[in-house]
């Protein structure tokens, strides 16, 4: 649930998994009750939730007649979705930064732990635009073989899911 954390917030966070705990619908002053957190803020973050796609709600009218209650449960397919979508940007990126590491020869200076492409490198004489230390040649081999096998992990996933 961490990408919910970083998305929403901590309370959004602690009310999904709640959500997401329980099989099945609750009710909202449930959850409140539960979390130790007041109904109107609950209430706002399962609508924030419920924007996102994330969670959905059934009303039904109180037996007075005068209150709705409410009812909510996680969607776990466009949550599946979502977690897919998210694996399926993290791998086109890590796919670019294979390539670009691939397709580039590196210079570093170890200095300033700053690393340079060849072109940059050339641009500078070969020497470090921030201190003037000789810029070394840097083999990106560990990094490249780090990439593959990350891609590969997640390609596998993807597969499977
Ligand atoms: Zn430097």
């Amino acid at each position: 649930m961490e990408f919910v954390r970083l998305m929403l917030g901590d309370d959004a966070a602690r009310i999904f998994e709640e959500l997401y705990k329980s099989e099945g619908e609750v009710n909202d002053e449930d959850i409140a009750r539960k979390l130790g957190l007041k109904l109107n803020e609950v209430r706002k973050q399962l609508y924030f939730l419920s924007e996102q796609g994330l969670v959905s709600y059934r009303r039904t009218r109180g037996r007075n007649g005068e209150w709705y209650t409410y009812y909510w449960r996680v969607d776990k397919n466009r949550l599946l979705g979502i977690i897919k979508t998210r694996k399926q940007i993290t791998l086109m990126k890590l796919k670019e930064r294979l390539n670009f590491e691939e397709s580039h020869t590196f210079y570093l200076c170890l200095n300033c732990n700053i690393r340079f492409t060849f072109e940059e490198a050339l641009e500078n004489a070969f020497k470090c635009p921030r201190c003037g230390s000789s810029l070394e040649y840097f083999d990106n081999r560990e990094i490249v073989e780090f990439l593959r096998e990350k891609i590969a992990e997640l390609e596998k996933k993807l597969k499977e899911s």
